[in-house]
């Protein structure tokens, strides 16, 4: 679905104790538009979850403004309950949220506020279910609290994707999640750009930025440091260095020209399935892979 939303000089502060101020977003622009995915990356406190809480509206800006299709979402017209159905937010841990008896009644919640006939429900769960790799027969009548961790995560959502937001944004998805997790969460994000669905993250995993963000936006101090393709990003050894992350190893072994799978084979992981990983690399990145 089509979409814009607009930051224009977005300043936000949190007062400390004894009313002092402390700068978290400053004078801070930017677009967003459909059928992008986006990575946000910066320091720890450089004000990531800050910024995509003004996305929805759950913060403040104390001067600038938000615009989503062009209007204020702070104005007298508009309604900020509409707008989290159009952008869904899956904050850190979404897990910890789960709360009814059943997978299928976890996803349908918000549809089922919306008060959709019942088949339309149903079906926006199992193709949710289907985004996130949990199987419908399988799933949908247990108990959310029963599932392993992955299983609680991507039920969780789910129960965002059943909305059918024009924009989906993650709070660092991948925490805590081991590589299996981290392959099954690029699964996600490449179903959510095949429908059109635009994706946001904030992570601190450069390899999956290099694997699948089209965009990344390097946050500082409350400050865009970087708006831009990942290539350039990671062949900017000063930019990364005030980004304050490192260039993933299979990225340096690929725009060097060396093996990208030295010092990449352990007894645990297919060569295949790494090799997968190396090449989606690659492509994102359009530099050559050759064994
Ligand atoms: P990030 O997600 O990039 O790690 P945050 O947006 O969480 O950063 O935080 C940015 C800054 O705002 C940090 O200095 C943090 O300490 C401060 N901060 C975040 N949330 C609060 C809050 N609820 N009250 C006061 N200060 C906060
Ligand atoms: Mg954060």
């Amino acid at each position: 679905m089509d979409f814009t939303l607009e930051l224009k000089q977005v300043t936000f502060k949190y007062t400390g104790i004894g009313g002092s101020e402390h700068s978290v977003l400053d004078h801070l622009n930017l677009r967003f538009d459909q059928q992008e995915c986006t990575a946000i990356i910066g320091p720890s406190g450089s004000g990531k979850t800050t910024l995509i809480q003004h996305f929805t509206g759950l913060l403040k800006p104390i001067s600038g403004q938000v615009l989503f299709n062009g209007r204020d979402i702070w104005g007298k017209q508009f309604s900020r309950k509409d707008l989290r159905r159009h952008i869904g937010l899956v904050f850190q841990f979404p897990e910890a949220q789960l709360f009814e008896e059943t997978v299928f009644k976890d996803i349908a919640f918000a549809p089922q506020k919306q008060e959709l006939p019942a088949e339309q429900v149903t079906g926006r769960v199992k193709e949710a279910m289907a985004a996130v790799g949990l199987e419908y027969t399988v799933f949908a009548e247990r108990s959310p609290f029963k599932l392993s961790e992955g299983e609680k995560r991507r039920t969780a959502i789910a129960g965002v994707l059943a909305m059918e937001p024009a924009l989906v944004v993650f709070d660092e998805p991948t925490a805590g999640l081991d590589a299996d997790g981290i392959h099954r969460f690029s699964m996600i994000v490449d179903t959510l750009v095949q429908k059109k669905t635009a994706v946001i993250f904030i992570t601190h995993n450069m390899e999956f930025v290099a694997q699948v963000a089209r965009r990344v936006i390097v946050l500082k101090k409350g400050q865009v440091l970087f708006d831009g393709k990942p290539c350039d990003l990671f062949t900017n050894p000063s930019l990364i260095e005030q980004a304050e992350v490192q260039i993933p190893p299979v990225v340096h072994y690929l725009s060097s020209g060396k093996s990208p799978l030295a010092g990449n084979i352990n007894a645990h992981n297919g060569r295949q399935k790494i090799w997968r990983r190396i090449e989606k690399i690659a492509r994102n990145l359009n530099l050559e892979a050759s064994e």
